[in-house]
């Protein structure tokens, strides 16, 4: 296969990029980039600093000099944060919906994707918003993987259920449909589906199904050597 092969995967939240990005970097011994990860790690960065989340500026000073890393494998990436492993305070309520503030801000938008063309560009499998159209416009693979809403939040709800057992359907399904509209409305780098990205609905599908698919749509990339 070749080395630096770049395979992007957009979409919107809770259509399974995480867990199929996974699948695929493993599968392809490719490294995985969460880049939601990113935004998530700026958006903690934020919480904890004096910074009000309405301050673009100084928001988009600290996305520029704070250490972000991603470390591990694809099945335990773990996300650090001026060298502190953070990642399992990226999933709380505050720091997804902040996430979802702090990325609309284009000065931040240009600090996180010049790291994740630096760290994807002797190949990897990225997920996230804005790969296949603006981060990586010329990946050998682009899949925009989507899923009917309620399908979305369910997965969604699922993963929150684990962490805490209070979780609220109804708050999950508004809070998943604002993030969505957010993203797909904001002027820097909208999520969008890209000229030529395949599009895989996972709705009804298991995850063996959508990764048999996606695995199909690649082969013909992977022996194009
Ligand atoms: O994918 P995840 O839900 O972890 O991403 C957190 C937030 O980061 C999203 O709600 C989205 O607003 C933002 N994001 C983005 N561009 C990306 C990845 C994530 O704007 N490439």
């Amino acid at each position: 296969m070749r080395k630096n092969l770049v395979i992007a995967i957009d979409g919107p939240s809770g259509a399974g990029k995480s867990t199929l990005g996974r699948m695929l970097a493993r599968a392809l011994n490719l490294l995985y980039l969460d880049t939601g990860s990113m935004y998530r790690a700026v958006a903690l960065a934020v919480q904890e600093s004096s910074i009000s989340a309405s301050d673009d500026l100084g928001v988009a000073s600290l996305a520029e000099r704070v250490a972000i890393d991603l470390v591990g494998d694809p099945d335990s990436l773990h996300v650090m944060l001026e060298g502190r492993d953070v990642t399992d305070q990226l999933r709380s309520d505050e720091v997804t919906h902040l996430s979802s503030l702090v990325s609309s801000i284009p000065a931040v938008r240009r600090a996180m994707v010049a790291r994740q063309r630096e760290l994807g560009k002797r190949g990897a499998v990225l997920n996230g918003r804005d790969i296949g159209t603006v981060v990586f416009p010329d990946a050998d693979v682009k899949f925009f993987l989507t899923a009917v809403p309620q399908a979305r939040a369910e997965r969604r709800y699922h993963e929150d259920r684990a962490q805490d057992p209070d979780a609220n359907f109804e708050e999950t399904f508004a809070d998943m449909i604002a993030r969505d509209d957010r993203d797909s409305s904001r002027a820097d780098s909208p999520l969008a589906v890209a000229a030529d990205a395949i599009v895989v609905d996972s709705t009804g599908l298991t995850i063996a199904e959508v990764f048999q698919k996606m695995m199909a749509a690649i082969s013909p990339e992977t022996a194009n050597e």
